[in-house]
């Protein structure tokens, strides 16, 4: 672990290559779910667990979120990228099988929702393992991709996900472009970097360990017509940060899909999951060789 100070860059990694997006198009759009349902409140405090209101924000999710999101896809024959807490498989396996039959990828996104802290590598051992098991178990799939919950990550950590077989991380905040992780031991996985202003859970959710006014509709959409369309001026890719206990409800749903056709006006826009932007990336690198 290095708590070196030495003024450098964190992110090794040189700057994205400049690879062509396929079919011709411009910019991509990767919508992205974090299914976190009462994991994330049990990753804050384990005492959430007898806390039946607090822990009913995330079952919201297997109740209503999960069901009308997958619906809205479906209507706009969008397929997405949706990272699953290994407790959150096991605890609804129904509202989770759903997600895989609708043709959707899977991601990991740990076990108990366990912010990755540098320094404690044997934790997240067990939470990432844990993660891949409860995956496999109950959805007999194996991920390709990982989203740090909490939005933290470390080197070690991403070293052990590409040795278990992950080929891309979205958590960094660093780019607009899919890169590839530079490790002390080699190439690393993919970054396939995710845009803060997508993040849903900024603007849409409010609760007693953090009481703000939530953001309305013309804020949203502002937000994210503005960064989509720079993003498309750029080429870049559009990665959003959901989750269905935000965009699942009434009034943030409707949010959602009008930012859906605002972005199918446009014919230049590669719609996408993280899966085929990883094998897109591997392909141009292999080419580029
Ligand atoms: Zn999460």
């Amino acid at each position: 672990m290095s708590t070196d100070p030495t003024p450098r860059p964190a992110n090794p990694a040189p700057p994205a290559p400049e690879f062509p997006w396929p079919d011709g198009k411009r910019c991509a759009l990767f919508p992205g779910f974090d299914v976190d349902a009462e994991s994330v409140w049990l990753g804050m405090d384990r005492r959430n667990a007898d806390r039946l209101v607090t822990m009913s924000y995330g079952g919201y999710e297997a109740r209503v979120g999960i069901p009308k999101l997958l619906e809205l896809l479906a209507r706009y024959e969008v397929k997405a990228t949706f990272f699953i807490t290994g407790w959150t498989a096991e605890a609804h396996p129904v509202a989770c099988e759903a997600i895989l039959k609708a043709g959707h990828e899977i991601g990991h996104h740990g076990y108990w929702h366990l912010r990755p802290e540098p320094g404690n590598l044997a934790t997240m051992v067990e939470e990432v393992d844990r993660g891949f098991d409860a995956l496999k178990r109950v959805l007999g799939v194996k991920p390709i991709g990982y989203r740090a919950p909490s939005g933290e990550s470390f080197t070690e950590l991403l070293a052990l996900l590409r040795d278990r077989g992950i080929r891309y991380s979205s958590s960094w905040r660093d780019d607009i472009r899919p890169y590839r992780h530079v490790l002390p031991t080699g190439p690393g996985p993919i970054e396939i970097p995710v845009n803060y202003s997508f993040d849903d859970w900024n603007f849409g959710i409010t609760h007693r360990m953090s009481p703000r006014a939530l953001f309305g509709r013309e804020e949203v959409l502002s937000i994210w017509r503005d960064e989509f369309d720079q993003t498309r001026e750029w080429s870049g890719v559009a990665t959003m940060i959901m989750h269905p206990q935000v965009s699942g409800r009434p009034m943030r749903y409707r949010i959602l899909e009008e930012f859906l056709q605002y972005v199918r006006r446009y014919d230049d826009v590669w719609w996408t999951t993280g899966r085929e932007i990883a094998d897109h990336f591997e392909a141009c690198e292999s080419a580029a060789r």
